[in-house]
């Protein structure tokens, strides 16, 4: 079959006959409809450190997909050919303390699919059955091709109550933008996305953000008297991975105020601590989504009327990946979607 490799230890991704991957007994075997590329997929295009640590060379990449199950294995009952499914990329251990107490998202021991574990950019891919979501019937597919990055946005803007809340997500990229749409639609009074980059800003918009600021230009005090805010944020949701944004976050919170943490941040940053301490903010990491109580919602969340689909600004077939990485890569993009469909 056809798939997207990480070949060689250098920058790139090559296009490349690949074996078949092997059913095991408990796996369902899905054929690829859609993918889509996450930034993780550009660490790992561009073979910078974090990727030259982790990644396996050679090794088949991806993790955002769906595609229709065409077999599974003699143990799953659950699963059948013909439906339309994508996955959690998360392969939990299933024995450890937090996995043996239900709550999988908390696993030390997690493997990655297309990061440590054979990826989704590919005609194929194998799955444990304990990570197939199946669709509501119905579905659009580029929008089921992103449930993996618009779980981290809902896992993170449901971290806290938003109803009737002021919400500050600094970080327009597509989890920010999306982020922004699941707030206002869970309720949130004001929705303010911060980010350095007017074409995301832009994104944010069609997705519903109520105010967007360039901060290089504009100022959060500014814009928090504009919006007749009497204090500060009730709940921040950083989604930049940005130092500079994260410590503005934590400055133009409210007393009491709550941060989920999302974007990954410098190993060096510095925040300000005693804010932190005497405005009694709450900061919580938040990795990857809730298995599975986040993809209940993202599905119920699209049946009940929120629309995603903006934030998918491009389309190719994957034989011209490469213009998808590059659309990527250029900074004027939101999700990128490579059709694996003839
Ligand atoms: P992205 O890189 O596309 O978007 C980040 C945005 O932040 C960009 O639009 C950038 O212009 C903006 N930005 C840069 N400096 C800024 C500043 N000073 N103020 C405001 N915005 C600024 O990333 P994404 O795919 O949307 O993901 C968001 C973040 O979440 C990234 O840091 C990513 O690594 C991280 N992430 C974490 C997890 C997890 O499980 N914890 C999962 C997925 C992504
Ligand atoms: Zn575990």
């Amino acid at each position: 079959m056809k798939a997207l490799v990480k070949a060689e230890a250098k920058p790139g991704i090559w296009l490349q006959d690949v074996p078949l991957p092997v059913l095991g007994i408990n796996d369902v075997l899905i054929k690829i409809k859609r993918t889509a590329i996450c930034g993780t997929d550009i660490h790992i295009y561009n073979w910078d450190s974090w990727a030259q640590k982790t990644i396996p060379v050679p090794m088949v990449v991806g993790h955002e997909f769906v595609g229709e199950i065409v077999e599974v294995g003699s143990n799953v009952i659950d699963f059948k050919p013909g439906q339309i499914v994508s996955g959690e990329g998360h392969v939990v251990c299933g024995r450890c303390r937090n996995c043996m107490a239900g709550r999988r998202h908390l696993c030390a021991h997690t493997s990655g699919v297309g990061v440590n574990r054979t990826g989704s950019f590919a005609e194929y891919l194998v799955l444990p059955m304990s990570n197939v979501w199946e669709h509501r019937p119905g579905i659009d597919l580029d929008v089921a091709a992103i449930f993996d990055p618009f779980g981290n946005a809902v896992h993170t803007a449901l971290q806290f109550d938003l109803l009737g809340e002021d919400v500050l997500i600094t970080g327009a990229g597509p989890i920010g933008a999306m982020a922004a749409a699941v707030c206002k639609h869970a309720g949130a009074r004001h929705v303010v996305i911060t980010d350095v980059n007017p074409w995301r800003l832009e994104l944010a918009k069609k997705l519903g953000a109520d105010r967007t600021v360039d901060v290089r230009s504009e100022r959060l005090e500014d814009v928090k008297k504009e919006l007749h805010m009497s204090e500060g944020f009730d709940v921040g949701l950083e989604m930049s991975g940005n130092a500079a944004a994260f410590n503005e976050m934590i400055s133009h919170m409210c007393h009491g105020g709550k941060i989920a943490l999302l974007g990954i941040v410098g190993e060096e940053t510095q925040i300000d601590w005693n804010t932190v301490i005497f405005n009694m903010l709450t900061i919580k990491g938040v990795y990857g989504r809730e298995m599975y109580e986040t993809w209940y919602k993202m599905s119920v969340f699209i049946e009940s009327g929120l629309n995603i689909a903006p934030v998918i600004t491009h389309h190719y077939h994957y034989t011209d990946f490469q213009a998808g990485f590059d659309a990527m890569l250029s900074g004027q993009s939101g999700k990128v979607i490579l059709n694996w469909e003839d």
